[in-house]
C-alpha cells in the first residue's frame, strides 16, 4: 500500500500530466491543499462527562470555485484521509464541470456509539469550530459516510444562528423541508447508473446476462442496487459493514432492502421471516465479495478496497467506482495488467455533488425543481462527461482514470491560466 493515502492520491495527477499539456503553475499549485484546519469539539455527553472529538476541514483548490465536499463521521477520520478525500473532490468537480473546487471535511468518531442528541451535539460543535472557514462563497460541506440529511439540517441551522439570518447555501444535502433539493438522496446512485447505462452497451453488456456484486449497502449502493435491479441487472451480492450475502440466480435487492430497513444489518436477511426466502442466500465476507466471479464490481463502501493484496484475485471484468478512492495505485496496474477496466470514482460518483450543486443554484434563487427536472439535468451533466472521458481514453489508450484526471485537469488549467502563467511574467 502507498505510504498515505494522499501520496496514493497524488500519484493519480502524476500519471495524468504526462498525457496533456498542463502549465507548471497548476502542477505546483495542485500540489498542495490550501488550507487544512483541525479542530476540538467539546462535546456534553448524555452522562454529564464532557468529551472532545477531533475534527477537520481541508479546503484543497478553489480555483474554479468554492471549495465542495462532504463532511464524514468515521472512527478511521485522519487528516490524510480527508487531505485525499478533498483532493479527489477537487478533481471531480471539474470532471464534470461544476463550477467548484474541492473541500471534504470530517470528525473522528464512531457516530453508532452516540444518542441521537449526542450527534446533534457534535455536528452544531463543530460548525461551531469551522464557521469561519465555510459559507456558500467559501466552502460548501454536504454529507459524506455517516452523515445524512437530518445532521446537515442541525449544520445549516447552526451556521444561521451564528450569521443572524438564514443560509440555505452553506450546506448541501439538507432535509427538502429547510432547502434541500429533490433528488439529492438518490443522486450519487442515480449519476453512477447513467455512467452504467453509458458505459456498459459499449462494452457489448446487456442488463439481463450482466451479473453485479455491490460493496457496500448505505446511500449510494443500496439505492444502485436497486436501480440495477429495476433494470433488470442481476444483482448477485451485496454486502455491509457486518458482511455479504450472494446468490447465483440474483438477490430480491427491495426485499432486501425493506429487511436492512427494518432490522438495521444485512445478516439479518437470514432471518425465517417471509422476504427472507424470497431467495435462497449465501453468507460472504466483504473480502470474498471482491473477488466473486461477476461481470461488474461496484465497490461503494470505503477507500483501499482493491488492494496490491487482492487485486490479483478480482474477476470482475469491469469496476465502477462508487466509493471515494477504493482502489489503491499499486492495484490499478495489476488490475490494467489483467485488462480489468476500472470507470473511476471522479466520474462513477459525481451524480452526488452535482445534484449539491443544483441544490446550492437553487437556494440562491430561491426557487425550486421538480425531481424530475433534477434527475434529467443530472443525466445531461453525467452522459456527456461519461463520453467526452470515453473519448480520451480511446484516442490516447490510457486507463479510464487517468483520462478522467486528464479531463479534469484540462478544465483547472484554464482557471489557473486565467490569472496568467509564467511565460507572461517572464515577457515584462
Ligand atoms: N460526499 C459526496 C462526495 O464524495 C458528496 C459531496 C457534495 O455533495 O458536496 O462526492
Amino acid at each position: 500500500m502507498s505510504e498515505t493515502l494522499f501520496s496514493g492520491a497524488s500519484q493519480r495527477l502524476d500519471a495524468a500530466v504526462k498525457h496533456t499539456k498542463i502549465s507548471e503553475d497548476t502542477i505546483e499549485r495542485l500540489k498542495y491543499p490550501k488550507s487544512t484546519i483541525k479542530v476540538s469539539i467539546p462535546v456534553r455527553m448524555d452522562n454529564g462527562e464532557l468529551k472532545v472529538f477531533e475534527g477537520y476541514r481541508v479546503r484543497y483548490d478553489d480555483t474554479r470555485g468554492p471549495a465542495k465536499g462532504g463532511i464524514r463521521f468515521h472512527p478511521n477520520v485522519s487528516v490524510d484521509e480527508v487531505q485525499s478525500l478533498a483532493f479527489w473532490m477537487t478533481f471531480k468537480c471539474a470532471a464534470v464541470n461544476i463550477p467548484f473546487g474541492g473541500g471534504k471535511g470530517g470528525i473522528t468518531v464512531n457516530p453508532k456509539e452516540l444518542s441521537l442528541a449526542e450527534v446533534e451535539r457534535l455536528s452544531r460543535g463543530y460548525i461551531n469550530a469551522v464557521a469561519d472557514f465555510i459559507g456558500p462563497d467559501i466552502d460548501i460541506p454536504a454529507p459524506d459516510v455517516y452523515t445524512n440529511q437530518m445532521i446537515m439540517g442541525w449544520m445549516m441551522d447552526q451556521y444561521s444562528v451564528i450569521k443572524r439570518h438564514i443560509v440555505p447555501g452553506v450546506i448541501t444535502g439538507k432535509p427538502i423541508a429547510m432547502g434541500g433539493s429533490l433528488g439529492r438522496e438518490t443522486a450519487t446512485a442515480m449519476g453512477a447508473f447513467y455512467v452504467m447505462q453509458n458505459m456498459l452497451p459499449k462494452f457489448k453488456k446487456e442488463p439481463k446476462s450482466t451479473t453485479v456484486a455491490v460493496q457496500g449497502f448505505g446511500n449510494a449502493g443500496s439505492i444502485l442496487a436497486e436501480l440495477l435491479f429495476d433494470a433488470g441487472y442481476k444483482v448477485v451480492a451485496v454486502s455491509d459493514s457486518k458482511g455479504g450475502i450472494y446468490s447465483k440466480d440474483g438477490l430480491n435487492i427491495p426485499s432486501v432492502k425493506k429487511t436492512k430497513a427494518e432490522t438495521r444489518k444485512l445478516e439479518a436477511v437470514y432471518c425465517e421471516g417471509s422476504v427472507c426466502n424470497l431467495v435462497d442466500h449465501e453468507k460472504i465476507s466483504n473480502e470474498e465479495l471482491l473477488e466473486l466471479d461477476v461481470d461488474v464490481l461496484v465497490p461503494a463502501a470505503l477507500e483501499n478496497q482493491i488492494t496490491k493484496e487482492n487485486a490479483d484475485r478480482i474477476k470482475a471484468p469491469y469496476i465502477f467506482e462508487v466509493a471515494n478512492g477504493p482502489t489503491t495505485p499499486e492495484a490499478d496496474a495489476v488490475l490494467e495488467s489483467k485488462g480489468i477496466k476500472v470507470i473511476p470514482d471522479i466520474l462513477t460518483n459525481a451524480g452526488g455533488v452535482t445534484v449539491s450543486y443544483f441544490e446550492w443554484v437553487q437556494n440562491r434563487m430561491g426557487y425550486y425543481w421538480s425531481e424530475e427536472e433534477v434527475n434529467t439535468k443530472l443525466k445531461e451533466k453525467m452522459i456527456p462527461e461519461t463520453e467526452s472521458i470515453w473519448n480520451i481514453a480511446q484516442e490516447k489508450k490510457i486507463s479510464f482514470r487517468t483520462a478522467a484526471y486528464v479531463h479534469a485537469l484540462d478544465r483547472i488549467e484554464l482557471a489557473v491560466n486565467a490569472k496568467g502563467v509564467k511565460s507572461h511574467f517572464e515577457k515584462v
